[in-house]
């Protein structure tokens, strides 16, 4: 059975505004959510709804089998970290992580036996006697974290809890995160407008658009069969790129560029699409390049197709180089390998595995199968 259970969730706001629609999910103990989606997408929303911070307008919520709908955030057992570390600012750290458990009665030692332990695992022991703002912004994090973990609950909720860190403190406190979460076991939920936080973090993503959720996977999931155009572009980085042409005879007619989809394309795929509008997707990653072997001769990649387009941009990134290309029709990126410099207004040419070709119905942005 699962532990929380999200059924039906809808949010409408006093003002009339329906933020969240049929929210369905089922969550596993100890599982590590995260809802991804752009601001304003009804993630903080739901998040609230879980904590008991925002009552639920329509729909279930259960907690372990049980309906938890006017249950307080402290009979839920949630702790919740926010985006802005509300430390006291006059209270040391050993006092700021102390504290909930001295509003609770618990006795010293106790008190002093567990900011030891959850300063140790946040690598906070060094700084106990300090106050919040003898902290760089890192820490402070952690702090405001420990001060959730300290509680010992069993539903850890996280709103955007990096989001006032820099970029590299972003990655050492995304890796202690998930570190902290398989210390405790906590079934956490992460909110994060960030698709690289929700790929690296999560055992689960759920993608939300608009007040709907789009698709729920695993990360590998939602980078390789995602549901429909939004979730494809929404995960990867640079996007996945889209080209819109049409189905003719079974070719997607890109100038150029034709793209047989008889190739590999059910019949039944290439019948029902016969004439219509589609989107045709590939990642920047995806494509590959021409090689040459050691006597000079050019080896091409198997079952792919070739395209050719003008060099607009060349960024050098150290770990890859993405090039810009104008394929006529559309505008693309390629990722490829920093050695690769072509020049710019030159003629460029690619090869995209057939395996690495999706589709999408232009009218519905919804993902074509191409194959059974
Ligand atoms: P996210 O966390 O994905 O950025 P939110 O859940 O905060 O999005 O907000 C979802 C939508 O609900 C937004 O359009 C926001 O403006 C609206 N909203 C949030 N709080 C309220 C409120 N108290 N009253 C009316 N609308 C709200």
């Amino acid at each position: 059975m699962a532990y929380l259970t999200l059924r039906g969730i809808n949010k409408i706001y006093p003002n009339g505004f329906h933020a969240v629609h049929d929210f369905n999910l089922e969550i596993n103990k100890g599982e590590f959510i995260v809802f991804v989606g752009s601001s304003g997408c009804g993630k903080s929303t739901t998040l609230r709804m879980i904590a008991g911070l925002e009552n639920i307008s329509k729909g279930d919520f259960l907690i372990d089998g049980e309906r938890a709908n006017e249950k307080g955030p402290r009979e839920r057992g949630v702790a919740m970290v926010f985006q802005s570390y509300a430390l006291y600012p006059h209270m040391t750290v050993y006092d700021n992580l102390a504290f909930g458990l001295t509003l609770q009665g618990v006795d010293d030692d106790v008190i002093d036996k567990r900011v030891t332990s959850v300063a140790k695992i946040l690598g906070l022991s060094d700084y106990l006697e300090r106050l919040p703002r003898e902290l760089s912004g890192g820490q402070r994090q952690r702090v405001a974290v420990g001060r959730a973990i300290i509680r010992k609950v069993n539903i850890f909720l996280m709103d955007e809890p990096l989001s006032n860190l820099d970029a590299k403190q972003r990655v050492t406190m995304r890796s202690e995160i998930t570190q902290i979460h398989r210390q405790t076991g906590a079934t956490t939920i992460y909110v994060t407008h960030d698709q690289t936080e929700a790929m690296t973090m999560a055992d689960r993503i759920v993608v939300m658009k608009a007040g709907y959720v789009q698709q729920v996977g695993t990360p590998f999931d939602l980078y390789f069969n995602p549901v429909n155009m939004f979730v494809a572009g929404f995960i990867g980085e640079p996007p996945m790129n889209f080209v819109e042409s049409r189905v003719e005879n079974g070719v997607l007619d890109i100038a150029n560029n034709p793209i047989d989809l008889r190739k590999f394309a059910d019949k039944s795929v290439t019948d029902e699409y016969e004439g219509k509008e589609v989107v045709f997707g590939f990642r920047p990653e995806a494509v590959k390049l021409a090689d040459e072997d050691e006597g000079g001769k050019e080896s091409i990649p198997a079952d792919s197709f070739k395209m050719t387009g003008k060099v607009e941009l060349v960024e050098l990134l150290g770990d890859n180089t993405n090039i810009y290309i104008d394929i006529f029709d559309a505008n693309v990126i390629l990722k490829v390998d920093p050695h690769v410099s072509p020049k710019l207004d030159t003629g460029f040419e690619f090869y995209i595995p057939y395996e690495s070709v999706y589709l999408f119905d232009k009218q519905t942005e919804k993902r074509i199968k191409l194959s059974e």
